[in-house]
């Protein structure tokens, strides 16, 4: 698996207006593609109690998204959210609940709106390591 991801620009914008959208709540979703680069981009609602301050995407939604890129052979590449007042850095529930550790984890900062911050992680039993995204 590359160690950096190709992300198309229409699809990164989609993904800044759902942080937007979402704001002041946290918002999730999931990119999807082939060999590393991104095709696809699926919203996911943000199921958590306290969706300001953290995300857990919604079972039901997340089931469905699973089995949409199954059907169109595609593979999971980029686990993304928002966090709408804090840096672009995973925090330690983040980490904790890192399950995907081929998945880059990519996150977007709202704290100056009118500049996103977005930066993309890998995250392997606890160990946060920070990796490249290409904007194609
Ligand atoms: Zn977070």
């Amino acid at each position: 698996m590359p160690d950096s991801v190709n992300i198309p620009k229409p699809i990164f914008e989609e993904l800044l207006a759902h942080a937007r959208d979402e704001a002041p709540n946290e918002a999730c979703g999931i990119l999807a593609g082939r060999n590393g680069s991104v095709s696809h981009i699926y919203r996911v609602k943000n199921g958590d109690p306290n969706p300001e301050i953290r995300y857990l995407m919604d079972n039901r939604e997340q089931l469905w998204v699973q089995k949409n890129m199954r059907h169109n052979g595609l593979e999971l590449a980029v686990i993304y959210h928002s966090h709408p007042k804090s840096e672009a850095y995973p925090s330690a529930t983040d980490i904790k609940l890192a399950f995907y550790p081929d998945a880059a984890y990519l996150l977007v900062s709202l704290a100056d709106p009118a500049r996103p911050v977005a930066r993309a992680f890998r995250i392997t039993n606890g160990a946060v390591r920070e990796i490249g995204y290409t904007l194609i």
